[in-house]
């Protein structure tokens, strides 16, 4: 492929939004579709580009289209039928899927994507809204190593990191161990930091000197004032996260793996979201504790 320049943009979440608008300042020709169209306007308004009225519009003629939806079913609207990213896509062109979803889905694009001698990569992202927004992402991939030298450098508008984990699906594997860890590491921090409160302990005094050793995290530096405040509106939601332990379940029936710990914390979430915390984020397992 030669120098990449016009790219398309597919979904304008929270994440997509400011992931396009790094692409259009990074001097990228982006073409964007939203399936509400108001957005798709306020984005153009916001950094210029273009918008267009179907996935299928939006892809034509691009080098490159990025895809950042919800879930599984999601992506299967926008990639798939007559208006469907597909449908656009020249030959030679790269499919970039951002979404969190399966590992299943994403070998199947890959098939259908070499059926017709285009080009596929599975690729979730983990930093959240903060990494959107300061280009800091970090993105796990499946697929060919020459088709992710190509869209590497085009990346690099909104990731820090990018590394591929293998064939198709395998970004999307990376990204369930990510959550894992996470599940794994926040409800540790919920049990510790209301063990500490009730220990009397002075919680700035702990974190400054505890995340110095062996128990520091990302996590533990970047939510303990608000886990111990009880604010839980910052980072990534309950919803979101039960969507992606319930891919990671899935998956761990069909390799054998126990996942007993995970499956306990996201428990806890559900009861979070029996309490009406949808869209609190996932350092409200502490919550469970504030009763
Ligand atoms: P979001 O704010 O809810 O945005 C979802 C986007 O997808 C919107 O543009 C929505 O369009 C579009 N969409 C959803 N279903 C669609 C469908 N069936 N057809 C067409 N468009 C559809 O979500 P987000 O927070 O950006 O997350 C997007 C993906 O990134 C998810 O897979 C999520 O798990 C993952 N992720 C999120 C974070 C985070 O911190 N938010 C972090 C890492 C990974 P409308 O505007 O019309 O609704």
């Amino acid at each position: 492929m030669a120098t990449v320049t016009k790219v398309a943009f597919i979904g304008l979440g929270v994440m997509g939004y400011p992931m396009a608008g790094h692409l259009q300042k990074a001097g990228f020709e982006v073409c964007v579709y939203n399936r509400t169209t108001a957005k798709a306007e306020q984005w153009q308004q916001e950094f210029g580009g273009s918008y267009a009225v179907t996935p299928a519009q939006a892809a034509q003629n691009c080098d490159i289209v990025f895809c950042c939806v919800g879930n599984d079913d999601d992506v299967r609207q926008v990639v798939l039928g007559d208006s469907g990213i597909f449908a656009g896509m020249n030959e030679n062109s790269i499919l970039v899927d951002h979404t969190t979803a399966s590992a299943e889905l994403a070998r199947e694009l890959d098939a259908i994507a070499k059926a017709q001698n285009k080009h596929f990569l599975d690729a979730p992202v983990s930093g959240g809204q903060a990494g959107a927004e300061n280009g800091a992402l970090t993105v796990m991939l499946g697929g060919e190593q020459e088709i992710f030298a190509q869209v590497k450098p085009v990346m690099a508008a909104y990731a820090k990191f990018s590394q591929l984990m293998g064939k198709a699906g395998s970004g999307q594997l990376a990204k369930m161990v990510n959550q894992i860890c996470i599940a794994g590491v926040v409800q540790g921090l919920a049990e510790a930091f209301n063990f500490a409160e009730r220990a009397g302990l002075d919680s700035e005094a702990l974190v400054q000197t505890i995340s110095k050793g062996a128990a520091g995290s990302w996590q533990m530096e970047n939510r303990y004032k608000t886990m111990f405040a009880g604010k839980y509106d910052f980072g990534f939601a309950v919803d979101w996260m039960r969507k992606d332990l319930a891919i990671a379940f899935a998956e761990a029936e069909k390799n054998g793996s126990e996942l007993p710990m995970t499956k306990m914390v996201d428990g806890f979430y559900q009861e979070i979201q029996e309490n009406g915390g949808n869209r609190w984020d996932t350092s409200s397992l502490i919550s469970r504790f504030k009763k």
